[in-house]
């Protein structure tokens, strides 16, 4: 068959149709998040970043994304286990751009230990990140998104937010509560223009992950692949990774007016795994 360029051209580049949006990604310095901006800002959104991380190299991020799509991008250094600094960052975005009208709450930790010697300040911390940094980000942000009649909010919960798996104790009760609170926003927001959903995502190779295989391969004491296929995949059928760029996508059409009526639901990118 032949395929003329310009069709090449047409499927290569995203359609600008987030062209006048504001999205503000949580924890998008590094892995997911970063992917998500990106996709975002290839559809024509303004991107407010946020995470941790190297201030030089974020710097060169934001500048390289905003070259790139032509959106202005502006940066966070939120720490989203402090209530007021996740309030400010919604502050801070909606004056930068006049509102936000995309939220995404990304950012998100890990530890791994058995629940009776699970470190308390690790509890702390996960709970604080990965769920009380979501409810201060969509407490700040809705008021705006009811008064401008349009709002997406996507949460990057977890295929740990529909089941357990062992010693991740505070990051599975995180990311459940997770989709509770989506449910919950979606419920009260069901008859405005405002749909909040969850994506759960089941491995995706980013520094995270990276994080995990090299600590349980010293914590097992076996080598990494064998970690990925008999601990990490062992759970998922497809038996490799995500992309990054797939739970992108999927944002990014959460975004659209296509996905007007999906709201409250807990969408897994999971080869699987929740199948079971
Ligand atoms: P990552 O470690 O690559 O990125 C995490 C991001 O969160 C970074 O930008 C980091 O700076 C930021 N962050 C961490 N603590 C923060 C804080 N206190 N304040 C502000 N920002 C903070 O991780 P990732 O794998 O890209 O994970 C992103 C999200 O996806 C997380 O919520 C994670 O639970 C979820 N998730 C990941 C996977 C996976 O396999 N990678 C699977 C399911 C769900």
């Amino acid at each position: 068959m032949k395929t003329s360029r310009m069709n090449v051209e047409a499927v290569a580049a995203p359609d600008r149709n987030l062209g006048g949006k504001v999205a503000l990604v949580t924890g998008s310095t590094s892995g997911i998040g970063l992917a998500i901006a990106e996709r975002l800002a290839a559809h024509g959104a303004q991107i407010a970043l946020n995470g941790l991380g190297d201030r030089d190299e974020i710097e060169r991020t934001r500048a390289r994304i905003a070259a790139e799509t032509g959106v202005a991008v502006i940066y966070s250094d939120a720490d989203l286990s402090k209530r007021d600094a996740v309030a400010r960052m919604v502050s801070v975005a909606a004056e930068a751009f006049g509102g936000v009208d995309i939220l995404v709450n990304n950012a998100g930790i890990q530890h791994v230990a058995p629940v009776d010697e699970f470190p308390i300040d690790k509890w702390d911390a996960i709970l604080a990140i990965n769920l009380s940094g979501v409810f201060h980000a969509i407490r700040a942000a809705l008021p705006g998104m009811k008064a401008r009649g349009f709002g997406r909010i996507i949460n990057i919960a977890s295929a740990h937010g529909l089941v357990g798996s062992p010693f991740k104790s505070a990051y599975v009760a995180a990311k459940h509560g997770v989709i509770g609170l989506t449910k919950v926003v979606a419920l009260e927001t069901a008859q405005t223009a405002i749909t909040c959903n969850a994506i759960c995502p089941g491995y995706v190779r980013t520094p995270l992950v990276e994080r995990q295989i090299g600590e349980q391969a010293a914590a097992h004491n076996l080598p990494r692949e064998k970690v990925i296929s008999d601990v990490l995949l062992k759970a998922q059928p497809n038996k490799r990774f995500a992309e990054a760029r797939e739970i992108a996508a999927l944002t990014a059409f959460l975004c659209s007016d296509d996905a007007a009526s999906i709201t409250g639901a807990a969408l897994p990118v999971d080869g699987a795994w929740t199948a079971q």
